[in-house]
């Protein structure tokens, strides 16, 4: 059986091609489960009821199943989403004034082993399916439909490397961005990587505009290897350049994002130093405050320390933000509820 939630408009006109369809009837689907949200191929009343049979055969119509739902008192919700092997992964949706925006996961687990963070506690066990991120936002909308919201924003920026499942998050991508199913717009969608450097150019080959993300957190090779594994096999003389390819290939600015850890990362000398090396990328940057995760030693960085290393890179003539941050009263850091339960 087919999950018809991970296909894409152009895979599913294909598929009614095959079935020797027209090629409308993709339309005429999408219609169905995204916009009038029926999961019952029997009340597709413009489908011929030989077809529904064959849909009723060959697709099914499956979200992940609520696990955990944690709501904090800023209304930021976070779940625990259950895939149907039983794997566990978490979502979370963040109340800005500007929108509803979902963070979602792209693998169960991850490799990367950034030293810093939680979800990297638990290995890698598979690439998430398209159907299960497309799934992430299907649950968060029903949770919204009482009061008549939806997920306005995505950032894939939950547990995994989505540049580490590269084709099902684009296909992901697809999907929310259609105009026929979350109509959610390129401009309200990031994707986040720790920078794999032939992934960040295919990514600008893809004719997307959807915006990108670099976890650099660290301005120098010796400390970006202390902190990012990754580093090692992808250092800043193979990252940098392949940004500087991507905001030709795409004309899009990039923002880079830089956890401020005390006493690691966040002096006057790192700020000089990341203004060196990224000023040949006219980028953003985006001072993240450090979630604490009780498993390793790293500490936030004092406000003032925060201040100063943002007020350096502004006078430097870098467009610099600090993430407002949500949900504290909950299991907030990334990978730490999902952590937390699987250890139980
Ligand atoms: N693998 C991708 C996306 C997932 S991580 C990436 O590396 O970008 C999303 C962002 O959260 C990254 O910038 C990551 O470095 C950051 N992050 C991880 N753990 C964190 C923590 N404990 N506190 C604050 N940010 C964290």
């Amino acid at each position: 059986m087919i999950n018809l939630y991970g296909l894409t408009l152009k895979k599913l006109e294909e598929f009614m091609l095959s079935y020797n369809q027209n090629k409308f009837r993709a339309k005429q689907l999408f219609s169905w489960i995204y916009e009038k949200k029926v999961t019952d191929f029997d009340l597709m009343s413009d489908i011929s009821k030989s077809f529904r049979e064959i849909l009723k055969r060959d697709f099914c119509l499956e979200k992940p199943k609520l696990y955990i739902k944690q709501v904090a008192s800023d209304q930021t919700i976070k779940l625990l989403l259950e895939m149907k092997d039983g794997e566990k992964v978490e979502t979370v949706l963040m109340r800005y004034n500007y929108g509803n925006v979902a963070c979602v996961s792209s693998q169960v687990g991850c490799n990367m082993g950034c030293s810093f963070c939680a979800s990297g506690l638990l290995k890698k066990q598979r690439n998430l399916e398209v159907s299960e991120m497309v799934g992430e936002i299907l649950v968060l909308n029903d949770l919204l439909e009482e009061t008549s919201q939806r997920v306005t924003h995505v950032v894939v920026m939950g547990t995994g490397e989505p540049f580490d499942n590269y084709n099902n998050v684009i296909e992901f991508i697809r999907i929310i961005n259609d105009q026929k199913a979350f109509a959610i717009g390129a401009r309200h969608i990031t994707v986040s990587t720790c920078g794999i450097p032939d992934k960040i150019i295919q990514y600008g080959q893809e004719g997307l505009q959807v915006n990108l993300a670099i976890s650099l957190h660290a301005p120098n090779n010796e400390l970006r290897n202390r902190l990012m594994k990754v580093n090692k096999a992808y250092p800043l003389e193979l990252l940098i350049p392949a940004v500087k390819k991507y905001i030709e290939l795409a004309n899009r600015r990039v923002t880079y994002e830089y956890i401020m850890l005390k006493g690691v990362n966040d002096s006057l000398e790192h700020a000089k130093e990341l203004v060196e090396l990224i000023k040949p990328t006219y980028a953003y940057v985006n001072l993240i405050p450090y979630n604490q995760v009780n498993e390793n030693g790293y500490k936030r960085a004092d406000n003032d320390q925060v201040k100063a290393f943002m007020d350096y890179l502004m006078k430097q003539g870098v467009t610099t933000t600090i993430r407002k941050e949500f949900g504290s009263d909950i299991d907030a850091a990334c990978g730490q509820l999902r952590a937390k339960h699987q250890w139980r």
